[in-house]
């Protein structure tokens, strides 16, 4: 089951963050944002997304 970064926000497959080496993930979460490109989008800028991959808009 897919979980969410609660510091990256990224989501992930794995028990660890690919980014951050985090465990604080979440299965809690609601809106997906697919960054392909986050050198060139804004919404990745605020999410300060640096990788592309599936983000999580919020986490409760
Ligand atoms: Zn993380």
């Amino acid at each position: 089951m897919p979980r969410a970064c609660r510091t990256c926000k990224i989501i992930t497959d794995d028990n660890v963050c690919p980014i951050c080496k985090g465990t604080e993930l979440s299965d809690d979460f609601s809106s997906l944002l697919i960054v392909l490109d986050p050198e060139n989008s804004l919404l990745a800028e605020k999410l300060e997304a640096k990788e592309a991959g599936n983000y999580a808009l919020k986490i409760r």
